[in-house]
């Protein structure tokens, strides 16, 4: 069982995980009545960034696909996009059988896990947001006017996965989020 948890809520239930742990689920109002009198068997692990990606996904008999083969912060849904469209790879992988085509299956899930990965960074370390602020400061700029649905276009399309893997759109997302933040410090929005 998995919790997810500000730390701030943290110190109240102890002082080491495992203690913090066990009394989360002895104390929870949701948890207690299916988990308060259970015995734990193994240790805590504790996370505070969880994403991955593996450095490899097939091997001799076996292929890794959705979550086992990476984990990417689901702030944009981006998990069961990976997933499903890894399934959809894997399996044509496997219907052609060659060697070459679990490459290929390993390398487009890794490319798709890094600029996922990279997007996810781009919202936590607040340049996303410092270049919507700026796009919405610079809105009567003709040039912005101009601009602006063709841009608004190709983010939409990134954030909803028909265009995550676009080299296009992710370049412009990079020009915007590196050069397009005028004199702003993309910390003062970034999320900790
Ligand atoms: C807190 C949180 C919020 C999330 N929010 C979103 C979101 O809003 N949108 C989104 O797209 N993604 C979200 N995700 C990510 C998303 O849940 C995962 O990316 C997605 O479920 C991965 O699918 P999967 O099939 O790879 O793995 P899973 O959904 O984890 O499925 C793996 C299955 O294998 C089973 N299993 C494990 N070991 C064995 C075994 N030995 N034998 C048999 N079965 C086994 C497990 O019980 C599980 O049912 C979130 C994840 C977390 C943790």
């Amino acid at each position: 069982m998995g919790v997810v948890i500000g730390s701030e809520h943290l110190p109240k239930f102890g002082a080491t995980k495992e203690e913090r742990y066990d009394n989360l689920l002895r104390q929870d109002s949701r948890l207690a009545p299916v988990a308060g009198g259970a015995e734990r068997l193994t240790p805590v692990l504790e996370y505070t960034n969880y994403q991955l990606v593996s450095d490899r996904m097939v091997g001799p008999g076996w292929a890794l696909v959705g979550d086992t083969a990476g984990f990417i912060d689901p702030v944009f849904s981006s998990g069961l996009f990976i997933g499903m469209h890894s399934a959809f790879a894997l399996a044509d992988a496997i219907r052609s059988g060659s060697a070459a085509a679990f490459r290929d299956y390993e390398r487009e899930v890794t490319h798709h896990l890094k600029i996922w990965h990279e997007v996810v960074g781009y919202f936590y370390d607040g340049r996303l947001f410092t270049s919507f602020h700026v796009g919405h400061m610079l809105r009567d700029n003709l040039l912005m006017r101009l601009a602006f649905p063709h841009v608004n276009k190709h983010m939409g399309r990134i954030f909803l996965g028909a265009a995550s893997t676009s080299p296009y759109s992710i370049r412009l997302l990079r020009l915007l989020v590196r050069h397009g933040l005028k004199d702003e410090d993309p910390r003062a929005m970034a999320i900790r």
